[in-house]
């Protein structure tokens, strides 16, 4: 089995700006925790970050202005900072595979099992999950490292990618004791 952490959308206007919700920083701990980890044990990191184009990206029709290219919006929290050897694919999209250079990636780096952490457990984590699912990927989902912007429907989120994907539902703690 050969692992790669995947952080989506841990980015300034999901967290601190325009479609900030009062509970999605509160998994920034266990997010930070899992990179710390992910980079102790040498596994891939790769963040996935939302990334539109002002006024035509179709998505911006749902939810308004957000994480437009080139804005503060639109860039990693500070708390998760990327460092030089790890990965950052852009997308317009929900999911991180759709028109983006992931898979690619996943197959040069040899990878097979994906830990997505991050946003939001019923969108980008849900669609992300389904074409991983849909390549073949194994999936694991740390619980308490990903959220809804209704945190009440982070359980069923989580039930629905266990049953429909496979998805291997843990903790944060699991995970890094597992290796
Ligand atoms: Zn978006």
């Amino acid at each position: 089995m050969r692992k790669a952490l995947l952080i989506i959308d841990m980015l300034n206007d999901f967290i601190y700006g325009s479609l900030a919700s009062p509970t999605n920083k509160e998994i920034i701990p266990n997010v930070k925790k899992l990179l710390l980890w992910a980079r102790k044990i040498k596994i891939p990191i790769i963040y996935i970050c939302d990334s539109h184009y002002p006024e035509i990206d179709w998505e911006l029709k749902i939810w308004g202005p957000h994480a437009i290219i080139g804005t503060k919006g639109a860039e990693i929290i500070d708390e998760l900072k990327p460092e030089p050897n790890e990965y950052i694919v852009r997308k317009r999209r929900y999911s991180g595979f759709f028109q983006t250079d992931l898979g690619i990636l996943l197959r040069e780096l040899s990878v097979d099992t994906l830990i997505l952490t991050g946003l939001d457990t019923s969108i980008c984590i849900r669609h992300t999950a389904a074409d991983a699912f849909f390549r073949g990927y194994k999936l694991i989902i740390p619980r308490d490292a990903v959220i809804t912007f209704n945190p009440k429907d982070n359980e069923e989120a989580l039930k629905y990618l266990n049953k429909v994907y496979g998805a291997e539902i843990k903790t944060t703690d699991e995970i890094i004791r597992e290796g």
